[in-house]
């Protein structure tokens, strides 16, 4: 590992200027970025994204706000219509868990999104990165938000390699609170500024540095760029896996308006134990329900 430049205080914030600066000037008109979305707005495009890239979350998010402006709207409805919703976003288990923290901001929040991050933690479906992104992106609060491309700038610009574990650490964890401006108001903006820097200059496979506002302090540039040398990196595959064919099962129940027979599901993949297997996991992650007589559903409860 390379000695970073930004190992001190006063040099770590050398970055923020710049990086708010850049953002300042080529941050992406995005909807969930406009005062309209508000919170719910913001929750909602959160989840989308975690797995997701913009360009597929732009128009399921247009039409989920148009129907569930408000999160008791999404509350009202069957969980199978979030699912059905979500189309072709993928993780669909997201899906229930927005709906199932609907649920639980209009019964415990009156329905607004709750400004105080404990609170956020404690919704269901809503993990450490969720809910800081939500408090800083909605609420404007100081909080750590690492998300992949934050990740990959710190991992960049302080720690020198091109980049993070698979899983975020608790050295990550502490270098980006160590990273996190003291104020609320700049501590906000760094955390969107960081995200989009590595979104659209600092990419995994083709960094643009010569567009890059820290390159004169990127620990990693500056030690001539030495290729990954730690696990490999976590590879997404999707073809012949069971997610293929998850997602191939959800599409039939989405596009049904009733139930459908079991045979109908049959005819989505050939190999019967990875079919088999597929649905079980569908009916117990509670995406799918299984009705008397061989049928399948969207869940309704
Ligand atoms: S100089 Fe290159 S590698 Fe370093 S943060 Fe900027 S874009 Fe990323």
């Amino acid at each position: 590992m390379t000695a970073s430049p930004l190992s001190s205080p006063d040099v770590s914030r050398a970055l923020h200027s710049p990086v708010i600066a850049w953002f300042d000037e080529h941050a992406r008109d995005l909807p969930w970025r406009r005062p309209e979305a508000g919170p719910w707005g913001v929750m909602v495009s959160e989840f989308m994204l975690q797995q997701t890239p913009v360009s597929r979350v732009l128009p399921v998010y247009g039409q989920w706000l148009a129907r569930w402006p408000r999160p008791a709207a999404l509350a009202a409805e069957a969980p199978g219509e979030a699912v059905r919703a979500w189309g072709r976003l993928g993780y669909p288990r997201r899906a229930l868990r927005l709906h199932g923290a609907a649920v639980a901001i209009t019964e415990r929040h009156g329905g607004d999104v709750p400004r105080d991050h404990a609170q956020l933690l404690a919704l269901p479906g809503i993990g450490e990165y969720t809910a800081a992104a939500v408090a800083s992106f909605a609420y404007g609060q100081r909080h750590a938000v690492l998300d992949t491309n934050v990740r990959r700038v710190f991992a960049r610009t302080a720690t020198g390699v091109e980049y993070p574990p698979n899983a975020t650490t608790a050295a990550e964890r502490r270098l980006a609170r160590a990273l996190l401006p003291e104020d609320e108001a700049t501590a906000s903006r760094w955390a969107a500024a960081s995200m989009e820097l590595g979104a659209l200059v600092c990419t995994a496979r083709n960094p643009d540095c010569a567009r890059c506002p820290v390159a004169g302090l990127c620990a990693w540039r500056l030690a001539g760029k030495p290729p990954h040398d730690g696990p490999p990196r976590r590879g997404q595959t999707y073809a012949g896996t069971d997610r293929q064919v998850r997602g191939r099962l959800l599409a039939v129940l989405r596009e049904a308006v009733g139930p459908v027979p079991g045979a109908l599901l049959d005819t989505v993949w050939e190999e019967p134990v990875q079919r088999a297997r597929a649905l079980d996991g569908l009916v117990s992650d509670g995406l799918v329900e299984p009705l008397a007589g061989g049928l399948y559903r969207l869940p309704q409860t």
